[in-house]
This record gives structure tokens, C-alpha cells and sequence, in this order.
């Protein structure tokens, strides 16, 4: 980012802007909703294994509060500052009205390299963090509500909930002041695959409308499009799964030190297999190895899935592509040249703003979850398998005929958590993407369905704040 004219905070509020004028608020209430409403910048100390007393730099912003509770992860990381941490506040604030999540946008950060500390030190950091939360009233179930992000996963939510808890005895709700916990510590089933099966279902809709896929110059649907992924990480992996399962052909994964290539398409899972055997993608069976693992983004595909790092596809690369749609998974993998070269070049970039947005909408999901007390699915499973039962039952003696028992237990079944949160991310993925193709379709001048995610958010903020009264 150093060599950018302007900040992460300043690039967002220029995109912001962009779509702003294509739509009709006030001036004052657009200010308004850019802006962060509460910044907490803390330092605290802590003592560290050798007895040396270390200052740690942290913060969270609420960018706003039009819905609450505000909602984002926190990040370690050697890079975060303030103006960080603030764009990726305000850019949940627009992630969430665009897939429908009623929540404000918030983000966290505490300024370490967490590979530099050991378990101990990292567990007093986070505690120490979530207590100095709870102090200026920056966390709660109704207030704000943390979850993982670059640096953190399940261990330091678990750290987090159990701090909470502990300072606020009673509180019948606690287990809903973060998400992304451990299954044991109230979290929900099948948050670990949502943003790799929400970019999934983000892009199938997007191949499912005939007018877009005829622009491209693409058949209809999913099936035998080959794929390209970058990053066989969590998103990538899951990507990558998801596009197989569904009949396309991931002819080629990408890691950070070499890519692999196959016509006939490649297994994730044996190729991550093999990756965790030999500590890279290279030389797997049957494919052919790509040393500068960046040339896989200009491979001949339908569909490309940067799912690394940002800023990969910019000004230098951007014309090499081959790819007729990209499906941002990342955060940030183009830079806005490269936006600007596929728009003159009529290639369809899906935008990571709501395509990666699985998570946050299983973390909501998560949050119902601890705040009615009860697993999803185990209210109504047993319900339906006996109703299902009953109408096959009622069927086969009707029609004299059998079904299969693979087809019967099918039918039976009841659904699960797994099953329910995998759906409910399904119709919030569909929703989105619709509700954004139709803003986009609506008017000609919009340049690229970045901006139009832009406008549905703003209008969406907008309304919000409306609904309150603040802008009768
Ligand atoms: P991850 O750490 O699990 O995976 C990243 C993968 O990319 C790793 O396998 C890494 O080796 C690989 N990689 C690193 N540099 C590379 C390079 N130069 N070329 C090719 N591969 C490279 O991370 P993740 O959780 O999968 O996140 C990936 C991206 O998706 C990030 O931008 C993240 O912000 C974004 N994202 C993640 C989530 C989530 O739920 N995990 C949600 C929204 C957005």
C-alpha cells in the first residue's frame, strides 16, 4: 500500500464516492455514513515469558451503528494501524447490508507478529485486549461482536469468550460476544468451508443468468467450466472443492512457491495432500509444474479465483489475463488498474465485498445461534423425517411402487445444523448477487459490479438510517 497516492481508508472512501453518485442521499447523510463512528486506540502492557514488560498497540473500530450490534474480525498482524483497521471496518459495514446481515461494521487489530510469541504470551495479549474491550464498552452480544481474521482462528475466539464471560457473570447471552468459536464453546457447524462455499454459490448464480454468460461468451451454468485457483488455503481449498463437486474443472492451483497445471482437471484434496507431504504443489502426478507460480493467473480459463493475497492481478498483469470471469475470493487481489483494464475489457469481476462474505453471514448465523440457546436443526429434525416418512409411505402404497433405499433415506432426511446453515448461506449468496446484477442492469452508466455492490450497500445504509428517524 506504501506506494499508493492515498490510504487503505482514503481508497475506499474513493470507491465509496464512485458509487455514491448514482445514487440520490443527501450529501450530509453520505458523510455520514462514511465515516467511523468510534475509534478505540489502546496500548497495554504485558509481561512476557522472560519477565520483560512489553507495550502492545491494539484497536477496534465501530464504523457504524446504523444495525447492531457492530461485526467484524481481529486481526494480528505486524502491519495493522489505525487507518487499516478503519477501512476494514467501514468495508463490513458495507459487506453486511449487502448480504442482508443486520449488523454495523466493526474491525479489530492488535499489532503483532503472533509467530514471535509464544501460546502463553498470546493468550495473555487476547485476554488483556477483551477485558480492555469490555472496560470502554467496546464488546458484547448487543454492542459488538468480534470474530477471526488474518493471525486469529478458533483458539483466540474461545480466549475471548471465556474472558468475557468471566468479567461479566450472569449475562445470559455472553457466548454471542464473539463468533468463529470452537463447536464446544458455542459455535456453529460449518462456518470452517462458508466463504470458500459462498464464493461458490456467488459465482454459480452469476453463471446461471443467461444474459451475463451470453456477454462473456460462456454456455449456461457451473458444469465444465475450468477454473483456475489461486491459494489452496481455507477459501482456495474450499473453492476448489466446491467448483469440482459441481462438474467444473479446476485445470490449475496456484501456491505461493510454484503451480500446478492439468487439462482433465485436479482433486483438491489429494493435491493438498500432497502439498502437506512435500511442502509444495510441485511435480504432483500427471500435472505439469508452473515455476513462477503468478503466470497460473494468465492461464487460458472460464473462471479465475484469486484466494491468497491482495493485490495480485494489477496494472503489470492485468491485460495478460485470460480468464472471462474472476471471482474475487481474496480481499483486495485487484488493484483498481486492473479494475480498470477488465472493465475496458469486458471481463466480469464478481467483487470480494460480498462474494467472500460467507463468513460473516455464518457468524450471524453463529450469533442466533448462542442468543436462542438452542442447535439449529434439533427442534424440527425428528419432525420431518417422521413427516417425510409418512407422505413416502402414504406415496408408495398409492402408486404401488418403491423407492430406493438410497433415495428413501434421502428424502427422509431431517435436516441438520450443517445442512440448515449451508442452505441459509445458499439463499443469502443467491439474494445478493441478485439484488446487486438488478442495480447493475437498471443503469447503463454504472461501470462494473464493484460499483453497483457499492450502491446496494449505500442505498441499503442509507435506508437504515431512515428507518431510525436520524434522516426523517
Ligand atoms: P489461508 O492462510 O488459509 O490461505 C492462503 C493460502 O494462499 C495459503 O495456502 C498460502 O500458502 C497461499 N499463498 C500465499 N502467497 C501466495 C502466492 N503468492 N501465490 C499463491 N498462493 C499463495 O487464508 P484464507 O483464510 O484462505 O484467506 C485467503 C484470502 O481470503 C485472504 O485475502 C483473506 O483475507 C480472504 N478471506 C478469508 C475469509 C475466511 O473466512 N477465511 C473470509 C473472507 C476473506
Amino acid at each position: 500500500m506504501s506506494n499508493q497516492p492515498y490510504s487503505f481508508f482514503q481508497s475506499v472512501e474513493k470507491s465509496f464516492d464512485k458509487a455514491a453518485k448514482f445514487t440520490k442521499w443527501d450529501k450530509g447523510l453520505l458523510e455520514q455514513i462514511k465515516a467511523c463512528n468510534s475509534i478505540y486506540s489502546m496500548r497495554f502492557p504485558v509481561k512476557m515469558d522472560d519477565g520483560r514488560i512489553e507495550v502492545i498497540e491494539a484497536y477496534r473500530v465501530q464504523h457504524s451503528q446504523h444495525k447492531s450490534p457492530c461485526k467484524g474480525g481481529i486481526r494480528f498482524s505486524d502491519e495493522v494501524n489505525q487507518d487499516e483497521v478503519m477501512a476494514l471496518a467501514s468495508l463490513m459495514t458495507y459487506k453486511c447490508a449487502i448480504v442482508n446481515v443486520p449488523f454495523g461494521g466493526g474491525k479489530g487489530g492488535i499489532k503483532i507478529n503472533p509467530r514471535k510469541y509464544s501460546v502463553y504470551e498470546l493468550e495473555k495479549i487476547t485476554r488483556r485486549y477483551t477485558s480492555e474491550l469490555v472496560k470502554k464498552n467496546f464488546i458484547g452480544p448487543g454492542i459488538d461482536v468480534p470474530a477471526p481474521d488474518y493471525g486469529t482462528g478458533e483458539r483466540e475466539m474461545a480466549w475471548i469468550v471465556d474472558t468475557y464471560q468471566s468479567l461479566k457473570p450472569g449475562e445470559i447471552d455472553a457466548a454471542g460476544c464473539v463468533t468463529g468459536k470452537p463447536i464446544t464453546q458455542g459455535g456453529v457447524r460449518g462456518r470452517k468451508e462458508a466463504t470458500g462455499l459462498g464464493v461458490f454459490f456467488g459465482i454459480r448464480e452469476v453463471c446461471n443468468m443467461p444474459d451475463i454468460m451470453a456477454k462473456q461468451g460462456l454456455s449456461v451454468g457451473v458444469e465444465g467450466k475450468t477454473v483456475v485457483v489461486q491459494g489452496l488455503g481455507n477459501v482456495g481449498y474450499h473453492s476448489a472443492k466446491f467448483f469440482r463437486e459441481h462438474g467444473a474443472k479446476v485445470v490449475a492451483i496456484a501456491e505461493h512457491n510454484g503451480a500446478i497445471y492439468c487439462a482433465d482437471g485436479l482433486n483438491e484434496e489429494e493435491v493438498f495432500q500432497f502439498k502437506q507431504k512435500n511442502g509444495s504443489v510441485l511435480n504432483y502426478p500427471g500435472a505439469t509444474n508452473i515455476f513462477k507460480s503468478e503466470e497460473a493467473l494468465e492461464l487460458e480459463c472460464d473462471i479465475l479465483i484469486p484466494a491468497a493475497l491482495e493485490n495480485v492481478i494489477n496494472g503489470t498483469n492485468a491485460r495478460n489475463v485470460k480468464a472471462k470471469i474472476i471471482g474475487e475470493a481474496a480481499n483486495g487481489p485487484l488493484t483498481p488498474e486492473a479494475d480498470d483494464i477488465f472493465t475496458e475489457r469486458g471481463i466480469l469481476v464478481v467483487p470480494d465485498m460480498y462474494l467472500n462474505a460467507g463468513g460473516v453471514t455464518v457468524s450471524y448465523f453463529e450469533w442466533l445461534k448462542n442468543l436462542s440457546h438452542v442447535r439449529y436443526g434439533r427442534m424440527e429434525k425428528r419432525f420431518t423425517e417422521n413427516m417425510n416418512t409418512h407422505i413416502l409411505s402414504q406415496m408408495e402404497g398409492l402408486s404401488g411402487k418403491k423407492v430406493s433405499e438410497k433415495e428413501r433415506l434421502f428424502i427422509m432426511h431431517g435436516p441438520d445444523e450443517v445442512d440448515l446453515v449451508h442452505s441459509g448461506l445458499e439463499e443469502t449468496m443467491i439474494a445478493a448477487t441478485r439484488e446487486i446484477m438488478d442495480i447493475w442492469k437498471s443503469n447503463p452508466e454504472i461501470p462494473d459490479m464493484r460499483t453497483a455492490a457499492y450502491v446496494n450497500a449505500i442505498n441499503k445504509v442509507a435506508t437504515s438510517y431512515g428507518e431510525l428517524g436520524i434522516f426523517p
